[in-house]
């Protein structure tokens, strides 16, 4: 079957490029007809080159760290000059955080995923959304998570930083609606195999709460009980919401959460 194009002629940013989502939806925005500007505080140039051999009529990488609001600022503006605009972002870029009760979550890691995932998320979308407004618009969507709905135990700051995520989405979608910029959150949970799923799992036994085990293979499939669909989701599960969120489909969607978790 040929792939659709709907994003031909469109430029997207990612964050958090360098890891699984935003890899995964780097090269499906490539696929799809986008060019494609990455950005992590990582090294991206494996990704970089995948999302060449997908099709991306430009791509390019840009290292930064996202709790800098100066290196935003000018890694954004860096972006917008090369591409001449940015239609798109996802806005994804995070930190899962340690995971322990709240009287003894470490003081510092804390602050640590706040920075990450509340500050460095504003600071990403209040870079590009100048860029959109002054452009006539554009389409971003926010990576929060399940654990920013629900709460889940031993993982306060994240869950807590991730409420923020949904907070920034609902607050941005009213303040850039009359600039045309749509702002949407999608909130996976559970997804795997692979690393964010094992250390998870591995995590939640070593706390030694209520909730969980302490023999991480009970852990996993206490947590795969707790979702309706009885399974993890797969990273590939992602980008399709993603690519709708940002696509003329959802001309009219703006301030929403879009809970990819399998039914929890
Ligand atoms: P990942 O760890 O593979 O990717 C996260 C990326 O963010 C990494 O490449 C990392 O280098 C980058 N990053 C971290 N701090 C940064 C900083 N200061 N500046 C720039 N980049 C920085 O994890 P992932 O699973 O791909 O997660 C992507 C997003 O999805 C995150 O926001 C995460 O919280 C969220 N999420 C993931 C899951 C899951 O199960 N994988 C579930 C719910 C939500």
């Amino acid at each position: 079957m040929s792939e659709s194009k709907r994003f031909s002629g469109k430029t997207i940013m990612v964050t958090g490029a360098a890891g699984d989502i935003g890899a995964a939806t780097a090269i499906r925005f490539a696929r799809e007809g986008a060019s494609v500007a990455l950005l992590d505080i990582a090294d991206m140039s494996g990704v970089l080159e995948k999302v060449k051999s997908a099709g991306a009529v430009h791509a390019a990488a840009y290292q930064c760290d996202v709790t800098n609001w100066e290196k935003v600022e000018k890694t954004v503006a860096q972006a917008v000059k090369d591409f001449s605009r940015i239609d798109m972002l996802f806005n994804n870029a995070g930190y899962q955080g340690l995971f322990d009760m709240t009287h003894r979550y470490p003081v510092e890691d804390f602050a640590k995923v706040m920075n990450i995932n509340v500050i460095g998320v504003f600071h990403v979308l209040r870079a590009v959304s100048v860029h959109m407004a002054e452009a006539g618009g554009g389409a971003v969507v926010n990576t929060a998570s399940m654990a920013g709905v629900d709460g889940p135990p031993n993982m306060l700051a994240y869950g807590t930083s991730k409420f923020a995520v949904i907070g920034i989405t609902k607050t941005a979608s009213k303040d850039l609606a009359p600039f045309n910029i749509r702002v949407n959150a999608i909130s996976p949970a559970f997804m795997g195999p692979g690393f964010m799923w094992q250390r998870q799992v591995d995590l939640q036994a070593e706390v030694g709460s209520q909730y969980f085990d302490s023999d991480p293979k009970v852990v996993a499939q206490q947590m795969i009980d707790q979702v309706p669909l009885r399974r993890y989701g797969n990273i590939d599960e992602i980008p399709g919401t993603v690519a709708y969120l940002m696509s003329d489909d959802a001309s009219y969607v703006t301030g929403v959460n879009i809970q990819v978790s399998g039914g929890i």
